[in-house]
């Protein structure tokens, strides 16, 4: 079967899977001008497939414009400096997530857990260092097709983001949440502070979209909002 290189999720949106049809996903908003914002990079290797997926809707790493990072693990920023030296673009990422993107060494894992942080000390977590350009905040609002509204829902990293794109009404929520086989919390073990990522979680239900994009899973596009808030709720 054909390998999945870009899903439309909306006009001029576009998921783009780097690991499997949907195990791990970056994002492509195209502008009215045609340029391209990506969102998330992928592992190191990943970029080679990101450019496919530019490729099937008709864009080449000259058209993106801007790097959005959700946050500096390496299955996201790990592509990032590859396509930041492929692209031009200036990279964007929370400034608290900064110097982990700087440095190519992940933020610390564990959930809080000694073990759960050992473990993941263990399998690596660098990944090649990418400068940042644009230091986001919290209730900023990107310049993408009409408003990207940057989410700081913090936890999974310290400086981790979720993503409203206003006018087409799609939500990134990043690691916040993954949809793998239903909607489920990220790994513990891979969370800086397991409990905030938690609590931060819940503004994903306070905010009005129809579509939830995960960067781990496919997307809900019938009734997401209260699919989320379904979940949020059952954990109180
Ligand atoms: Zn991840």
């Amino acid at each position: 079967m054909a390998r999945t290189v870009a899903v439309p999720l909306a006009p001029g949106v576009w998921r783009i899977p780097t690991v499997g049809r949907a195990m791990v996903n970056s994002y492509a908003f195209v502008d009215d001008d045609g340029s391209v914002t990506l969102v998330d990079c992928g592992a190191r290797r990943a970029p080679a497939r990101i450019v496919r997926g530019l490729a099937a809707i008709g864009k080449t790493p000259a058209d993106v414009t801007r790097i959005v990072l959700t946050h500096a693990h390496a299955d996201h920023a790990g592509g990032a400096a590859e396509l930041a030296r492929r692209t031009g673009a200036p990279v964007a990422a929370h400034r608290a997530d900064m110097p982990y993107a700087e440095s190519g060494r992940v933020p610390p894992q564990g959930g809080g857990n000694t073990v759960g942080r050992f473990l993941t000390r263990l399998a690596g977590g660098r990944f090649p260092a990418v400068a940042v350009a644009r230091p986001l905040a919290d209730g900023d609002v990107l310049p993408v097709g009409g408003g990207l509204r940057v989410v700081h829902t913090p936890g999974h990293s310290p400086g981790h983001v979720s993503l409203l794109h206003e006018p087409t009404r799609v939500l990134v929520t990043g690691d916040a949440l993954f949809n793998v086989a239903g909607v489920r919390w990220p790994v513990r073990s891979f969370c800086t502070d397991f409990q905030m990522t938690q609590r931060t979680a819940h503004v994903l239900g306070e905010l009005d979209y129809d579509v939830a994009a995960f960067t781990h899973g496919p997307e809900l596009t019938d009734r997401a909002r209260e699919q989320v808030r379904a979940f949020l709720r059952r954990l109180g």
